[in-house]
């Protein structure tokens, strides 16, 4: 296994819409397991290939662990799925706010509206069709990463131009949400994928 290089703005592949994976033969496994190892190595819960020069519809995730009543993780509860050519059929009337980042835009966050629950079709690793229900964490990072196939960033849907920052600004800014009775969304910082 390997650790690929990743993609970062202004690079144009990532503004393309993907191609359908239709073949799911060992170049395409090692692939996979090349981006798994990518996205562990750079701390990432998702990584989608044009991240790493591939205009595909495919992605890895990996889903944030359950947490304990003190706040550490509960070993053996991430989940790691690996989507070829993902499709949302179906999403909750509710949205929800969240701070996200991505590997492709390093050093910057920003707010962004998703749905709390998605149903995806899919297909998996071998090629076998399957459908998923996600919801929380797990559906924002399938909704940013299926974005990332048809070319779009999570700067694109900013809840408001201005909810974009560096990580020091927003560090600073939580610290001082910390202070006053700020929304929870502006507490924790996000996560890249
Ligand atoms: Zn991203």
């Amino acid at each position: 296994m390997a650790v690929l290089d990743i993609v970062t703005l202004p690079d144009k592949i990532l503004r393309q819409r993907t191609q359908e994976v239709t073949r799911f033969d060992d170049e395409l496994q090692e692939l996979i397991d090349n981006m798994i190892e990518t996205m562990r190595a750079a701390s990432g819960v998702g990584l989608a290939a044009p991240q790493i020069g591939r205009s595909i519809k495919l992605t890895v995730i990996e889903s944030l662990p359950e947490v304990d009543e003190e706040g550490n993780d509960i070993e053996g509860t991430r989940k790691l799925y690996v989507v070829a050519n993902p499709e949302i059929v179906w999403t909750s009337r509710k949205e929800v706010d969240g701070i996200e980042g991505c590997l492709s835009i390093p050093g910057y966050l920003g707010e962004v509206d998703r749905f709390d629950a998605i149903r995806v079709r899919a297909q998996d690793r071998q090629g076998k069709k399957i459908k998923l229900r996600v919801g929380g964490w797990t559906a924002r990072i399938f909704q940013h990463e299926i974005d990332h196939l048809n070319g779009v960033l999570f700067i694109d849907r900013l809840t408001e131009p201005e909810n974009f920052w560096t990580e020091e600004e927003f560090d600073a800014m939580k610290e001082a949400a910390e202070q006053e009775d700020a929304p929870p969304s502006r507490r924790s910082r996000g996560r890249k994928v």
